[in-house]
């Protein structure tokens, strides 16, 4: 067990992320005490039912109130109106953060808010499954790999610091860099994949009836694989590609252009083309699992 990196922590939203926080914290001892913070009584009862925090309260601002450490893991369109819960509640010098997947957003809708004297370290531990809720979560979760912080320039480095150990006594990997850098390396590994997918699953969930059965029977492979990430959570995945509208529409514009390149190799009987371009992406998957990430 670590010395208490935090005296109160308060985790606003303990679904997945939080959840798996909390137990991270819980199980390294990190903080003396952990409030946890949701909109239902049920998602409360669940979270007291597993023993992960030591008070639970649907209000944010009693969660935050007297913590040195407010962590928010919640859908990103629900930030401002927390923002604005807490603000009044906040204790001069805690340290607010949040596991969002989309940074610029997330540093727009909460830094006007937050009063001086309180220091924000925006985190995005890339690290999740397609599951939701707090009986989901696992402090394993996080192991070997890698967490974001965008600081803002001339952020409080004791703050800064104080998150990095955080993350890492989790097992990851920490990193920082510019939050509009981050949206746009996600837009690609991550946002534009799903996309991919719900587009993928949907079409298929538009074939009539026959069709669709068929393609629920023979879904090895490829098809399963996208049915596993279309099947993530529709509000945090409304919320993802709202909140990273640029870097989305820049990426899905270049995927639409190589798309289209494929789709007239295919047409004219390109092969070399085709399996060229196979066998580049295949070195990717390879340097994937050589960095430990597949
Ligand atoms: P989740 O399992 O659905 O949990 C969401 C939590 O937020 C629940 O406790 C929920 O409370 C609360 N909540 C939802 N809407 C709210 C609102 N309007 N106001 C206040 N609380 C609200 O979600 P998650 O997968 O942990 O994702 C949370 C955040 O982590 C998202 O911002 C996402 O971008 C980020 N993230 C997700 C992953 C992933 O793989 N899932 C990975 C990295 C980062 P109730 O249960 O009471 O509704």
């Amino acid at each position: 067990m670590s010395q208490p990196l935090f005296d109160r922590a308060a985790l606003i939203g303990i679904g997945l992320v939080g959840s798996s926080l909390a137990r991270v914290l819980r199980q390294g001892g990190l903080a003396r005490e952990i409030v946890a913070c949701a909109r239902r009584p049920a998602t409360l009862d669940t979270v007291t039912r597993l023993g992960l925090a030591d008070h639970v309260t649907v209000d944010p601002a009693e969660a935050a109130a007297g913590a040195d450490l407010v962590v928010l893991s919640t859908p990103l369109s629900a930030y401002a109106e927390i923002g604005r819960r807490i603000a009044p509640a906040l204790k001069p010098g805690a340290v607010v953060s949040d596991v969002g997947s989309v940074k610029a957003a997330a540093i727009r809708d909460l830094a006007p808010l937050l009063p001086p004297g309180v220091h924000l370290v925006p985190a995005h531990p890339v690290a999740g499954t397609e599951h939701s809720g707090p009986e989901n979560g696992f402090a394993e979760m996080f192991a070997d790999r890698w967490c974001i912080l965008t600081p803002l320039p001339g952020g409080d480095a004791g703050a800064l610091d104080r998150v990095t150990r955080m993350w890492q006594s989790a097992g990851m990997r920490v990193v920082t860099m510019d939050a509009e850098h981050h949206d746009m390396v996600l837009a690609i590994t991550s946002h534009l994949p799903h996309l991919i997918a719900y587009t993928i699953v949907g079409t298929a969930t538009d074939l009539e009836e026959m069709l669709k059965s068929e393609v629920i029977k023979f879904s090895a492979g490829g098809f399963r694989d996208f049915t596993r990430i279309a099947a993530s959570d529709p509000v945090m995945w409304r919320d993802i590609f709202l909140a990273n509208r640029e870097a989305v529409l820049e990426m899905l514009q270049r995927f639409t252009e190589d798309l289209t390149a494929l789709q007239r190799a295919i047409r004219w009987g390109e092969g070399d083309k085709l399996q060229d371009l196979f066998t580049r992406t295949r070195t990717i998957r390879r340097s994937i699992i050589e960095a430990k990430q597949a």
